[in-house]
């Protein structure tokens, strides 16, 4: 079925409407809901007939990535992409700081307020929506192109005690990346690793394994004492991070 026009009981004019796919049959059951941000919502219930029950694999791929999270990108891989970062917030931030600095000035329980309330709960929602979109397409694009992905959990992320990072990371939503990740491996058939052991990824020569005793975040270039290598920090993390991920793979850790 082409997914066309919807019109609900009692409305003589087409709900204007932004479909977010097609429909494989026509709707058993439809449900309308509304968010925090006034936006409605239409799910239907639809058949649809899978292969094997279940989505199908992709063809076998022989390349394999390894991939960090950067200060200043959402990741950065072992190829040496580096994948920018959308940081809605930021740019949104001054925005947001201003709306509710308008809503603290109305009267409560006044109907001004109330509109108030709602243009915070937009820009709230505008924002994950941009998030949202940029992790899922991030993470399309890296399960379609490798048969394994290699990642830090989060778990790790956390024992970095630096305020500024931390911040990132919820910024950047590494949490919900890796999440995706995950699943889409898996309809996919190919694999996520997640190192969940402190590994020194960024301190050590993804070269000679060299080991730093110190590597200062403020670092973000350095060439390696024993071999010479010259390291880009993030890559040469994202570098560590997928020889970590192979070796726990054959070693079944
Ligand atoms: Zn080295």
């Amino acid at each position: 079925m082409k997914s066309g026009q919807l019109f609900i009981a009692k409305s003589k004019e087409p709900l204007s409407i932004r479909w977010s796919r097609e429909l494989s049959s026509e709707p058993s059951s439809i449900t309308i809901s509304k968010d925090r941000a006034g936006r409605y919502f239409v799910s239907m219930l639809c058949e649809f007939e899978a292969k094997r029950g279940r989505p199908s694999p992709m063809p076998i791929s022989n390349k394999t990535v390894g991939i960090d999270l950067g200060l200043h990108d959402l990741f950065i891989t072992s190829d040496g992409e580096k994948s920018g970062n959308p940081r809605h917030t930021k740019r949104y931030e001054r925005k947001l700081a201003y709306l509710q600095r308008q809503l603290s000035k109305k009267q409560k329980g006044s109907s001004n307020r109330a509109k108030a309330k709602l243009k915070v709960a937009r820009l709230h929602a505008k924002i994950a929506d941009c998030r949202m979109d940029a992790t899922h397409k991030a993470s399309r694009k890296l399960i379609n192109e490798n048969q394994v992905v290699c990642v830090e959990s989060l778990k790790v992320k956390g024992m970095i005690k630096n305020p500024k990072l931390a911040k990132h990371i919820a910024d950047a939503n590494w949490g919900e990346f890796v999440r995706q990740l995950q699943y889409k491996a898996e309809w996919a058939e190919r694999q996520v690793v997640e190192i969940d052991r402190f590994f020194p990824s960024s301190k050590r020569c993804s070269g000679c394994g060299f080991v730093h005793e110190s590597l200062p975040l403020s670092i973000r270039e350095w060439e390696c004492p024993e071999c010479k290598a010259h390291h880009d920090r993030d890559i040469n993390a994202a570098l560590n991070i997928k020889t970590a991920g192979l070796a726990g793979l054959v070693g079944g850790a």
